[in-house]
């Protein structure tokens, strides 16, 4: 049985996020860490990406565990993935600032339980009551946390990545690495040039202000990447979100690998070496589900959030289930060997042990996979829950699973329908086996959507 979701008054999918200065100030991450304290005694890993108003929202956060007796290690500049790390081997719990690939204005906060995966649903409505009702447990003088600073912990992170491939298996393998100005900056080139890779790097000082392109490694942004992987001649182009617990590739042509499809070569990597189980949330394409089968492995979905990922993994691994892998399909991939979070630096090393085991271009793996056409709208709409349960009449005669909004199957061509969670909009997903069965239902859907939001007015 999946998760299910639990609604939440401020933290969304991944944290809270805001706009700095506006709806993310020093104040809120101030009484969100009073109430996490609250809520956690020992010791906290503190950390953040490189935006601007980092250093300020760290040391509100520092500050409100500090009063709320906790100690504290100020772990300074790192991606998501390494403080999680840490926290599993050293902390309590930590506290990530960090907006992940949202644009520079914003800057957010995640919280890292003591396994290093993220506070799951009733942990943080629990911490919401805390911080809502400002009902904190604050320390008396001879109570209060003490700080350290250790700014090279993320060393042990890199470590812990390398010792999982051969050495140097990466040796006469060029790669350029897009790290974004973010933390990534530190890491993912020095794990690759310890795999033997000759490492190329673009957009690589730690720079708040994203001069060289956009938290979010879109196509668009990583023209100059691509760029530089065709003309260096490199076997790939890894580029990462801003807190790098996404990694997403350019092949030797120059061409962005879609995420699902990276999830699908990755996946069947994992599957070839480890058969077993792979978790995925419904909105994952269903290229990763054919791989999986045809490597005599099996596929279960769970609701949209890595989270939910990350703990149906979890789960499964303590009722005895050989769980192997698991992901999204936009390049935040979770290796159970290694630890329970989406890992970007892990990815990157993957993709070079990849191709170093296949000796095939990544170009010509990505050529082979199963061919998917896959069609993504979203529309503002008010009303987003209603229109959902609309949608659900509509189709109930039809083969349809609704673990997150509604996934209607029509052979091997399916979609999904559901609302944002963060904003008043809807989004639907079409993966279909031809480009016009793909097409027919998209527009069938876009049709009923209409109908169903006139309905509503
Ligand atoms: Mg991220």
């Amino acid at each position: 049985m999946p998760p299910q979701k639990i609604s939440k008054k401020l933290f969304g999918t991944n944290g809270v996020r805001g706009v700095v200065g506006t709806s993310m100030t020093p104040e809120l991450v101030l009484s969100i860490a009073q109430a996490f304290g609250t809520m956690r005694k020992g010791c906290i890993g503190v950390g953040r990406d490189t935006r601007t108003s980092g250093e300020t929202l760290k040391k509100a956060a520092i500050a409100g565990l500090l009063a709320t007796g906790c100690d504290v290690v100020d772990c300074g500049i790192l991606p998501t993935p390494a403080l999680q790390y840490l926290v599993r081997e050293k902390f309590e719990g930590g506290v990530m600032i960090t907006a992940s690939h949202n644009p520079p204005e914003y800057n957010g906060i995640k919280i890292i339980e003591p396994d290093g995966t993220e506070m799951g649903d009733e942990e943080t409505v629990r911490l919401e009551q805390i911080h809502f009702s400002r009902s904190y447990s604050t320390a008396t003088w001879d109570k209060v946390g003490k700080e350290t600073t250790d700014t090279s912990l993320y060393w042990q992170y890199i470590r812990a990545i390398i010792g999982q491939f051969p050495n140097s298996i990466g040796n006469g393998m060029t790669v350029v690495v897009d790290p974004g100005s973010g933390p990534a900056c530190l890491t993912t080139h020095e794990i690759l040039l310890a795999m033997g890779c000759r490492v190329i790097t673009i957009n690589g000082a730690t720079d708040g202000t994203f001069p060289g392109r956009l938290p979010e490694p879109s196509p668009e942004g990583l023209k100059k990447l691509a760029d530089l992987v065709v003309s260096s001649g490199a076997a790939f182009g890894v580029a990462h979100d801003g807190d790098a617990d996404r990694a997403v590739f350019i092949d030797d042509t120059g061409r962005f690998v879609e995420e699902n499809a990276e999830f699908a070569l990755i996946v069947r990597y994992a599957c070839q070496q480890n058969p077993g189980v792979v978790i995925t949330p419904v909105s994952t394409g269903m290229v990763v589900e054919k791989v999986v089968r045809s490597e005599r492995s099996d596929i279960i979905y769970t609701p949209v959030g890595s989270i939910y990922v990350a703990r149906t993994m979890r789960s499964l691994i303590e009722q005895g289930k050989k769980v192997v892998f698991g992901g999204e399909g936009n390049g935040g991939l979770i290796y159970p060997g290694h630890q329970f979070c989406r890992d970007g630096g892990m990815t990157a090393a993957t993709m070079v042990a990849i191709l170093a085991e296949s000796k095939l271009p990544l170009s010509e793996m990505v050529n082979k996979l199963p061919p998917r056409f896959i069609f993504k709208e979203k529309t503002a709409v008010t009303g987003e829950m209603k229109i959902i349960e609309y949608f659900k009449n509509h189709y109930s005669r039809e083969v349809t699973d609704q673990t997150d909004g509604l996934k209607i199957y029509r052979g091997d061509t399916w979609a999904l329908i559901r609302a944002s969670g963060t904003e008043p909009i809807i989004r639907i997903i079409v993966d279909a086996d031809t480009e016009t069965n793909g097409k027919n239902l998209l527009l069938e859907l876009k049709e009923q959507l209409h109908i169903a939001v006139q309905e509503m007015s």
